[in-house]
């Protein structure tokens, strides 16, 4: 448990209400939301663009090093700038959605990302939500909640989100997305996609959003009555 600030890591699978929940939970205790997914999704915008190669190691290296990205709060959301150029809503088109996971799972990408969210949590109250933020950003996280939901109602989760941006997709699509990023954050080598033991698991189908926020506030207050906030 630390002392100084405190950190609440939500991890779980595409499209289970994980950002919905971390933006809730930071706007009623004031803490600061950070979405590693988002940085991730820059990277590889930023690798679609410039072809940066995969397989070489050098052009990896390279490209990392000269990306830089910003997360600015700005009212209610966060915007994400990639080299300074605002991209939050670049970055959640599908085209970065299909080859976000393939990007993710290089491990100099892994090892960059997660040296600058360990730095973001550094000093300050957080929220992160991710896939390995309770695991390996931050393994000892004062809560850790792990979130599910049937993959139905992930995929209509997104679906919605996405006509709702004006891409036009099919649901099927969707699915595909969803079932493709799930597996390969879950079984790649470096900080696979894994539940926490220590995590609350939170089921996404079973709760409204409401509900969700009184379970991890009142997981949140328990801590401070028991003198570790
Ligand atoms: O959270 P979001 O769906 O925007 O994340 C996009 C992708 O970024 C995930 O499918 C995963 O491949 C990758 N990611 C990751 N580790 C994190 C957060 C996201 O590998 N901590």
């Amino acid at each position: 448990m630390s002392t100084s600030n405190f950190i609440i890591a939500i991890d779980g699978f595409s499209s289970c209400g994980k950002s919905t929940l971390a933006k809730a939970l930071a706007k009623e205790l004031e803490f600061v939301f950070i979405d590693s997914g988002a940085m991730y999704r820059a990277v590889t915008l930023y690798f679609i663009r410039e072809r940066v190669d995969l397989q070489s190691e050098q052009a990896v290296l390279q490209a990392l090093e000269s990306i830089h990205i910003d997360l600015v709060p700005n009212g209610q959301t966060v915007q994400i700038l990639l080299n300074e150029e605002d991209v939050s809503e670049e970055i959640r088109l599908m085209y970065v959605s299909d080859f976000v996971s393939e990007v993710s799972a290089v491990k100099a990408v892994r090892q960059a990302m997660v040296a600058q969210q360990q730095k973001l949590g550094g000093r300050r109250n957080i929220v992160m939500d991710g896939r390995d933020i309770g695991t390996t950003v931050f393994p000892n996280a004062d809560l850790k909640i792990f979130m599910t939901a049937s993959p139905s109602v992930r995929a209509e989760r997104r679906f919605a989100e996405l006509m709702a941006k004006g891409e036009t997709v099919t649901m099927e699509e969707v699915r595909d997305n969803l079932a493709h990023r799930d597996h390969i954050d879950s079984t790649r080598q470096e900080s696979p996609l894994r539940q926490a033991q220590d995590a609350i698991v939170l089921d996404n189908s079973k709760f409204t959003q409401e509900e969700q926020l009184k379970i991890v506030i009142d997981a949140y207050n328990q801590l401070k009555i028991k003198g570790s906030v």
